[in-house]
């Protein structure tokens, strides 16, 4: 059976416009499992992972407005409940749809954490914004009350910058092979995984940094061993030339040829940057692997060829 790494994008749970209250995600994650239930009728093997920006945000939120009242958590806590939170709604929602299309599988979801290096050059320079905008004055506030570091964000106002440390391995993954190898469909290492480092005395403890769900998924299905990295996300191809009138969609394209291209400076770093770099780094140059980014609402015509754009060896 083929093994396929799905990375969901943020589109799979809060659409464009809208405020993310329980109801609407609860509603896009039904959408959703309908694409992926499909892929499991097929006959492939799943296992998933997913974003979770706007929900680490809207905590981090909570964090600040109750700090008088409850002691605020720290950020690995809040990847932590938003893998929990956005995997029971993949679990209600996928469940659902084995049942409707008569397939008797489960799905569990796994608190995942996944291994950083305490000497990643990430963590002298904080990099990925996480959070509300503030005005200077109240960051400046929060960051002599906190000790966070916060930067100015163009015209909307300051926002909090953390670490974004390379995932180095899952540290969770035997856990995920059992279940995979018991036949169930596994949600896994969300948010890019609850960032730990591992301490000499062979302790892990979490930290205070996000890692890339992209990359953390590359890593996933490296370690799995499956045999395509499927990003779904909210444009049906990566484009050359992105937001101008020579914009091109890439349909198929070597590692080589996508890493020329990444030279060049067409992928947004924070954006499709990351979701490139995955999938050089999963595929390799001499694999038989395949790596997908495409539309979340595609995801079946993705895997079958018929759309998204598709990273294969040289
Ligand atoms: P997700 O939330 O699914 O992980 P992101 O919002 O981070 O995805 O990235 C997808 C976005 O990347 C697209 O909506 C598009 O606006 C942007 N993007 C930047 N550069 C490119 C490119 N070269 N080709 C396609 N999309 C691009
Ligand atoms: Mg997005």
């Amino acid at each position: 059976m083929r093994r396929i790494v799905v990375a969901l994008g943020g589109n799979a749970l809060v659409r464009a416009g809208q405020r993310g209250t329980a109801e609407e995600q609860q509603a896009n994650v039904d959408l959703t499992s309908r694409q992926l239930a499909e892929l499991v009728a097929c006959g492939y093997e799943l296992v998933i992972t997913h974003g979770n920006g706007p929900q680490v945000g809207n905590l981090l939120v909570k964090n600040e407005l109750a700090r008088e009242v409850v002691p605020a958590v720290p950020l690995h806590w809040c990847v932590a409940q938003t893998q929990a939170t956005i995997g029971f709604m993949i679990q209600q929602s996928l469940g659902y749809e084995f049942e409707r299309l008569g397939l008797s599988r489960v799905v569990a979801t796994l608190v995942t954490r996944t291994e950083v290096s305490p000497h990643d050059p990430a963590w002298l320079d904080p990099t990925k914004p996480i959070g509300l905008y503030q005005p200077e004055e109240r960051a400046r506030a929060i960051m002599a009350a906190t000790g966070q570091v916060w930067k100015p964000q163009g015209s909307r106002g300051w926002r909090r910058v953390v670490p974004s440390p390379e995932p180095v391995t899952i540290v969770d993954r035997q856990a995920i092979e059992q279940l995979i190898s018991d036949g169930v469909i596994v949600v896994a290492c969300g948010g890019g995984g609850i960032p730990v480092v591992r301490r000499p005395d062979g302790r892990y403890e979490g930290v205070e940094a996000v890692i890339d769900k992209d990359l953390a998924a590359a890593l996933l299905a490296r370690e799995l061993e499956a045999d395509m990295l499927l990003i779904l996300t909210d444009v049906p191809n990566v484009i050359l030339h992105y937001g101008t009138p020579e914009a091109q969609p890439l349909k198929r394209v070597t590692v080589s040829d996508l890493r020329r291209y990444q030279f060049e400076g067409h992928f947004a770093a924070g954006s499709m940057g990351p979701k490139v770099e995955a999938a050089i780094r999963f595929v390799d140059r001499h694999s038989g692997r395949c790596a997908v980014i495409a539309a979340l609402e595609h995801a079946r015509d993705a895997v079958e060829g018929r759309s998204g754009t598709h990273v294969v060896a040289d």
